[in-house]
């Protein structure tokens, strides 16, 4: 059955996906504890009494714990939505040390933070007299996770694809014990992100194989977590979510 009273913690809200899913969070009477790394959130967030900003860089591993556990303890969130990533090139005829840092810093905030912020969020819901039905967790991978990127970007599709195996494993152990997980998977969203390509390709290059003329607009992506976040569907729990304006189907 749907829950009316959720209280989601997201990150990457302050642009972008993340600032459409907490919009349609909010529009449906939800509570959003919601993050970004540096950016100020937008006044649409800020005049909102549900809605609590919180300033963290998920690259700064060894700093996460204290604060997520606090969020935890103090918030109580039933819905995790690991939103927050980067989509930074590494071209392999350049150095190995900053294709590394590349992995590295990509990794990090791509697939290592999200895991760690689902395995203190399952602890937290699966600790003795918890009593947790109804938790979902909604890690936001890509199109990429399935079909690869070019070469450059291939530290993005790895770490994407890494999310997703993580959102199938925590399905398969944890459905039963009242946290469902689902993986939603957007091709280009028209965003921040997405705009380094339109400026360098082109818009027809990002509607290349598309089914449609237009980009796919970052509110389409968040009307699917947000339904996915009701909880009314637990049963497609280890399930991804496929929003790619038909580029490909599967
Ligand atoms: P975006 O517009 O670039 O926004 C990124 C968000 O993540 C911002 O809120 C940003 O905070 C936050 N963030 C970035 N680095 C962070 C860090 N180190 N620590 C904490 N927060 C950080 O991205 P988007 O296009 O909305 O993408 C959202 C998600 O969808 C990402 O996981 C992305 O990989 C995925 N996705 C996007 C597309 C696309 O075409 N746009 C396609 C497939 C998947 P600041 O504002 O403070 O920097």
């Amino acid at each position: 059955m749907a829950e009316h009273n959720r209280s989601v913690f997201l990150t990457g809200c302050s642009r972008g996906i993340g600032l459409e899913i907490a919009r349609e969070c909010l529009r449906k009477g939800w509570k959003v504890i919601g993050t970004a790394r540096k950016s100020d959130f937008p006044d649409v967030l800020k005049k909102q009494s549900r809605f609590k900003g919180i300033h963290l860089d998920l690259s700064d591993l060894s700093r996460l714990k204290e604060e997520i556990l606090q969020i935890l303890d103090q918030e109580k969130p039933d819905v995790l939505i690991n939103n927050a990533g980067i989509f930074v090139d590494a071209d392999h005829a350049g150095p190995d040390d900053h294709w590394l840092e590349v992995w590295d810093q990509t990794m990090n905030i791509n697939l290592k933070a999200p895991a760690l912020l689902c395995k203190w969020f399952l602890n937290f819901h699966t600790k003795p007299n918890s009593q947790t039905s109804g938790a979902s967790i909604i890690n936001i991978a890509s199109r990429a996770s399935y079909r690869g990127d070019t070469q450059e970007y291939a530290a993005y599709a790895a770490s994407k694809a890494g999310l997703v195996g993580l959102t199938k494993s925590i399905a398969r152990d944890y459905s039963k014990r009242g946290v469902v997980a689902y993986s939603v998977a957007p091709g280009f969203i028209e965003t921040d992100m997405a705009k380094d390509a339109v400026n360098l390709l082109g818009k027809d290059h990002v509607t290349a194989g598309s089914a449609f003329d237009e980009i796919t607009q970052p509110d389409e992506v968040a009307k699917l977590v947000a339904f996915l976040a009701e909880g009314s569907i637990p049963h497609a729990s280890g399930q991804t979510f496929h929003i790619n304006g038909g580029s490909y189907m599967i």
